[in-house]
C-alpha cells in the first residue's frame, strides 16, 4: 500500500475534505494515514498511540464516511471513560459533519438528566459517544439498540478498562452483533486492553505511533524544588516572566485544586477550576470559557482533565507531582499539541527526588531542573533565562 500523505488520497467524500481543510488540518497525522484506510476497509484495529497525535478524527473520518444515513439505527457507538472526553469527541464528530447535515451524532454520559438524552435518542442518532454506565442504562431502558451496530470505537481504552468500566464495556460489546468492526485507541497496552481485544477483535490490524520521533510533541520540561507555600508566588512569577496567557496548573486533589483556585482568585487572576465534585454544568461551563479563552489558567485534578484536548495551551504546571507515572504524560500532553510547541513546569519536595527520577525514566523525559533568579526570572543552572532558550527554539523550526 502506498503511503499516505494527503487527506484527498482517502477514499473519503468531498464534504469530509472540505470539513478537514476548515479545521485547519493540512495533512493527515501518522496515525490518521494509517488508521483511515484500514478502518474504511471494515478491518479490527488496535492502535497505540500517545496523547495529542490526533486519534479522534482518526476513527472520527471512517466512521462518518462509512454510514447510511437513510437507516435510522444507531451504526456507530464510540466508548470512552470520562464525560469531557464524551463531549469532546462529540464536538469534533460534529465539526467533521459539518456538510453532512443528514449526521446525527448524539453525547451519552452520566450527570446530565436522562430526559435530554431520551430526547436526543429519539431524533435516531447514526453515532453515538457515550460513556459505559449511562449508555448501558439507555439500553436497559430499551432507548438505545445497539443490534445493527457497525463499528464500536474503544476511545482511552486502557483509562477506561483500568477504571473499572471492563464488565460494561463488555455488556456493550456483547449487545453488538457478533460481526462488529472493533477499533480501540489507547496509550499504552493494558493487560486488561489486550484481553479485550483477545476476547472480541477479529485479526485486528495493529498500529503503534512511537512516542519518539516526528510527532512527539515537543514540549520542553523543567523542574524546580520548591516549598509547598512558595509555589504559588513561583508560578506567578514564572508566568509574568514568560508573559504567559493560557495554562493548565494540575494538582492530585481535589482540596488541593479548590484552594489554588481560591489563592489564584483573590489575587484577581482569570482562573477556573475543575474536580470531580462538581456539577456536569459547571464543569462545561468552565471547559467552554477556558476553552475559548476567556480563562487563562485553569486548575484542574487528573481525572477531571483526562483526555480533554485544549488547544494552544501555553504551558502546564505540575503543582504537585503526579500520583501516577502514566498521569505526567497526560498533564504535559495538554501543551505542545499537534506539533506546537509546549512548556511543563514541575514542582517537587525533597521527598519526591527519587519518584521524579522515576517519572522521567518511565516517560523517558528530559527534565531540566531550573531556578528563579534575584529578579524572579526563570533560569537555567547557568544562567540561561528559560525565555530566551523557548525563543531560541521557535526559531529554529
Ligand atoms: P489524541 O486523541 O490522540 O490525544 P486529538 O484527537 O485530541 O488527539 O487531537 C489533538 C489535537 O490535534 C486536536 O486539537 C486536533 O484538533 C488536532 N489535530 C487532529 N488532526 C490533525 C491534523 N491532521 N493536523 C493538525 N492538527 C490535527
Ligand atoms: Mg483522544
Amino acid at each position: 500500500m502506498t503511503e499516505i500523505t494527503q487527506f484527498d488520497q482517502l477514499d473519503i467524500g468531498e464534504e469530509l475534505l472540505r470539513a478537514v481543510k476548515e479545521m485547519g488540518f493540512s495533512q493527515p497525522t501518522p496515525i490518521q494515514a494509517r488508521t483511515i484506510p484500514l478502518m474504511l476497509e471494515g478491518l479490527d484495529v488496535i492502535a497505540k498511540a500517545p496523547t495529542g497525535t490526533g486519534k479522534t478524527c482518526a476513527f472520527g473520518i471512517p466512521l462518518i464516511e462509512c454510514l447510511n444515513t437513510a437507516c435510522t439505527d444507531i451504526q456507530a457507538v464510540v466508548v470512552c471513560p470520562t464525560r469531557e472526553l464524551c463531549l469532546q469527541i462529540t464536538e469534533e464528530l460534529r465539526a467533521l459533519a459539518r456538510f453532512r447535515p443528514d449526521v446525527r451524532v448524539v453525547a451519552i454520559y452520566g450527570g446530565q438528566p436522562i430526559r435530554k438524552q431520551l430526547d436526543a435518542l429519539k431524533k435516531q442518532p447514526h453515532i453515538v459517544v457515550a460513556t459505559p454506565g449511562r449508555l448501558l442504562d439507555h439500553m436497559g431502558r430499551g432507548t438505545a439498540w445497539l443490534g445493527n451496530v457497525y463499528t464500536a470505537v474503544l476511545d482511552e481504552a486502557d483509562e477506561m478498562l483500568k477504571m473499572g468500566f471492563i464488565r460494561d464495556v463488555r455488556k456493550i460489546l456483547n449487545a453488538t452483533p457478533a460481526d462488529t468492526q472493533i477499533v480501540m485507541f489507547s496509550a499504552t497496552i493494558s493487560r486488561e486492553v489486550m484481553d479485550v481485544s483477545w476476547e472480541y477483535q477479529n485479526a485486528p490490524e495493529e498500529i503503534t505511533v512511537a512516542a519518539e520521533g516526528d510527532d512527539r510533541p515537543d514540549i520542553a520540561q523543567f523542574k524546580m524544588q520548591a516549598e509547598g507555600g512558595a509555589r504559588v508566588q513561583d508560578m506567578l512569577d514564572i508566568i509574568k516572566a514568560l508573559d504567559l496567557h493560557r495554562v493548565m496548573i494540575f494538582g492530585n486533589m481535589k482540596a488541593t485544586v479548590r484552594q489554588l483556585d481560591d489563592k489564584l482568585r483573590k489575587r484577581g487572576l482569570s482562573v477556573d477550576c475543575l474536580h470531580g465534585d462538581m456539577p456536569q454544568s459547571q464543569r462545561n461551563r468552565v471547559m467552554s470559557s477556558y476553552r475559548d479563552g476567556k480563562l487563562e489558567m485553569l486548575v484542574a485534578t487528573d481525572v477531571a482533565a483526562r483526555g480533554i484536548d485544549v488547544d494552544d495551551v501555553e504551558a502546564v504546571f505540575n503543582y504537585d507531582l503526579p500520583d501516577e507515572n502514566e498521569y505526567y504524560v497526560h498533564r504535559i500532553g495538554r501543551t505542545g499539541r499537534a506539533k506546537r510547541h509546549g512548556v511543563a513546569f514541575t514542582f517537587y519536595s525533597p521527598e519526591d527526588v527519587f519518584r521524579l527520577r522515576d517519572i522521567a525514566k518511565y516517560t523517558r523525559s528530559d527534565i531540566t531542573p531550573f531556578t528563579l533568579n534575584e529578579a524572579r526570572v526563570p533560569v537555567l543552572e547557568d544562567g540561561t533565562p528559560i525565555a530566551a532558550m523557548l525563543e531560541a527554539k521557535e526559531t529554529t523550526v
